[in-house]
């Protein structure tokens, strides 16, 4: 079977994972697949600006955890689920997918358009197009794919278009010497949520001293369109104040995920439709890696 998956997220590879031994093409508009299992490398510097770690409560993605070997490592392995973390980065989980194999990658082709005939589907990109496709996957947060659904007047386009993404500002902050305080920190009320710090995953290098800090969902919405040189200065403020640490970064920058986490899932694993068409994404089952992984499973034994 001929099968193309649009999104090479952790849904997206999963799925072509699954589906070995069909003739599968992942497209992502990315330059490395992973999507929000991201790492950013700057100036020598290493962020891990997406997802912080993933849990594995299910035995499907805790077999992926196992198979990924020396990739992933737990980070604190004192809590009761452990946070497993890629290995040098987040994107390493990407890697352990693509040593399952996942057919053809094709980076940097964002799918604008699909189109269906009487025997196939098609894919339409800046470069052209792409099929014919027996089954097409879209594996892509729902506000994504929501439009591609609308433009065909496909009877899913409504209920991916209700599912509700929240946006999430990243700051990023290095510092030369290593700075005092937690390694983690949950924090309610203010501009921020969640601090970490990176350097202190495994694997990653102790100095600099590299720290990630989140933005809560509503501060990030109110300031969704904001210049980023003011988000900065303001998200700094509010890590200085909420970990004291008072140093000057040799490094500082902020990233924007415009859909970061799922408001209200939709509640099945992904959605099929019998003319070879599945749409899934973490947004069907909750905001996280390993419900991106259970619903990209889901699709592909939807399209076998
Ligand atoms: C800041 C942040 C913190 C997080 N923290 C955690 C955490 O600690 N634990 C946890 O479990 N989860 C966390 N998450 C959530 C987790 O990252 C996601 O649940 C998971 O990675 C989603 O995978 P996905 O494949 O569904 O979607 P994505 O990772 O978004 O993949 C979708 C892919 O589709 C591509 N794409 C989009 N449109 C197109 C198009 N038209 N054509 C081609 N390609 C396209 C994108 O480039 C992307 O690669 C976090 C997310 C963010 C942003």
């Amino acid at each position: 079977m001929r099968i193309a998956i649009v999104g090479a997220g952790m849904a997206g590879l999963a799925c072509a994972q699954a589906l070995r031994g069909h003739a599968v093409t992942l497209f992502d508009k990315g330059r490395r697949p992973g999507g929000r299992l991201a790492t950013r490398r700057v100036e020598g510097l290493m962020f891990d600006h997406g997802a912080q770690y993933a849990t594995a409560r299910g035995s499907a993605f805790q077999a992926f955890i196992e198979q990924a070997g020396d990739l992933v490592a737990p980070w604190d392995p004192a809590v009761k689920h452990p946070r497993w973390v890629g290995v040098p980065g987040m994107s390493a989980f990407a890697r352990a997918a693509e040593h399952g194999g996942i057919g053809s990658l094709h980076l940097q082709c964002q799918i604008r358009a699909i189109t269906r005939d009487a025997e196939a589907w098609h894919l339409h990109h800046d470069g052209g197009s792409a099929g014919p496709f027996d089954r097409i996957v879209l594996a892509l947060p729902a506000p994504q794919a929501a439009p591609l659904l609308a433009a065909i007047g496909h009877p899913f386009a409504a209920r991916v278009g209700a599912v509700a993404m929240q946006p999430c500002w990243c700051l990023m902050l290095a510092f030369s010497e290593r700075q005092s305080g937690p390694d983690t920190r949950t924090l309610e009320g203010g501009a921020l949520a969640w601090i970490a710090r990176d350097s202190s995953r495994p694997g990653r290098d102790p100095l600099p001293d590299c720290w990630i800090a989140h933005a809560g969902p509503d501060w990030s919405q109110a300031h969704l369109e904001d210049p980023p040189d003011q988000v900065e200065a303001a998200l700094r403020t509010a890590f200085a104040e909420a970990t004291e640490i008072r140093a000057v970064p040799h490094y500082a920058a902020v990233h924007r995920w415009r859909y970061a986490r799922t408001q209200s899932p939709l509640g099945e694993a992904c959605l099929w439709d019998p003319s070879g068409m599945a749409v899934c994404g973490d947004w069907c089952l909750a905001g996280k890696v390993e419900a991106a992984f259970d619903s990209g499973l889901a699709a592909a034994a939807a399209c076998a």
